[in-house]
């Protein structure tokens, strides 16, 4: 059975998917609006054994596996594989949690534009066409440095979709969208990773913001399970406003963040984070860095 999000950004959507008698929610993130829509579902679970190629070894569980490129998608095989992309986030997550998980990354070509969770593979699978898309988006937008930025939305969809695989192997309880729970997680690593982490949130915030553009006002479903584009852009820049207000005033513009939604900022970073540590305790492989106690 398919939840299919409808008109807008939709780089998230969720799958029910049924494995013999026992129901699994699968969340997939692509990049979609109008134009272009992006939603699959995630595959099957493939019975054949993987060659995971790195980062195997931490205490998540998370792997890392390259498959092949077709000719038009090797430019994003080769930014994944020189960046590390995938290897630097199951390296930061194996090494922070020691957990009962298994998470395989996989990046190949998949004939459409997505990230997916797929909970009975246990995999994430990393679409090199996603990868290409997010670069075109802003490149044509005009944005500087946007192999940076690209990196930085591939980031932050990574520990998106882990989010999906942690509530789900874990059982963890939370309440709210599991959307945007997903979303407070990928903030709730990012931030405390310094300039290149808020770098990669404001990336996405504005990937998120780009594709609501595109949508424009009719393209918004409310009744879809995700938050609407520019409101999960405005999510990312108030967690990144109050997790250091005077560092980002700026972000404050009174567009894509208004300065009545500023002023709970800093208690909406605390209690994501709060929560995911709380969440997070049973599991922590050491002591965290970088997070207020
Ligand atoms: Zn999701």
């Amino acid at each position: 059975m398919w939840i299919t999000s409808g008109p807008g950004r939709a780089r998230d959507l969720c799958v029910l998917a049924l494995a013999a008698a026992m129901a699994a929610t699968a969340c997939a993130t692509g990049t979609g609006g109008p134009a272009r829509s992006r939603e699959r579902a995630a595959e099957p679970s493939s019975a054949s054994p993987s060659s995971p190629s790195a980062s195997r070894g931490g205490g998540a569980g998370l792997s890392v596996e390259y498959r092949h490129a077709g000719e038009g998608e090797r430019w994003a095989r080769d930014f994944l594989r020189d960046r590390k992309l995938p290897q630097e986030v199951a390296r930061h997550l194996n090494g922070q949690l020691d957990a009962p998980t298994a998470v395989r990354l996989r990046a190949r070509s998949c004939g459409s534009s997505d990230i997916s969770y797929d909970p009975v593979g246990k995999r994430v699978d990393v679409c090199y066409e996603f990868v290409d898309e997010v670069r075109a988006m802003f490149a044509d937008a005009g944005r500087t440095d946007v192999e940076e930025r690209t990196a930085g939305v591939v980031r932050e969809t990574l520990y998106h979709e882990v989010a999906h695989a942690l509530l789900g192997q874990l059982d963890l309880p939370y309440v709210g969208r599991e959307e945007d729970v997903a979303d407070q997680f990928a903030a709730y690593e990012l931030l405390p990773q310094g300039r290149r982490g808020s770098a990669a949130l404001l990336a996405a915030a504005d990937n998120y913001a780009l594709y609501a553009e595109e949508a424009g006002p009719d393209g918004v479903d409310l009744s879809g399970e995700h938050t609407p584009d520019a409101a999960r852009s405005a999510n990312y820049r108030c967690y990144l406003y109050g997790s250091a207000p005077a560092t980002h005033e700026r972000l404050v513009d009174g567009t894509h963040l208004s300065e009545d939604r500023a002023e709970l900022c800093v208690d909406e970073y605390g209690d994501l984070e709060r929560g995911w540590k709380k969440l997070l305790a049973p599991y922590a492989a050491g002591k965290r860095t970088g997070h207020r106690s």
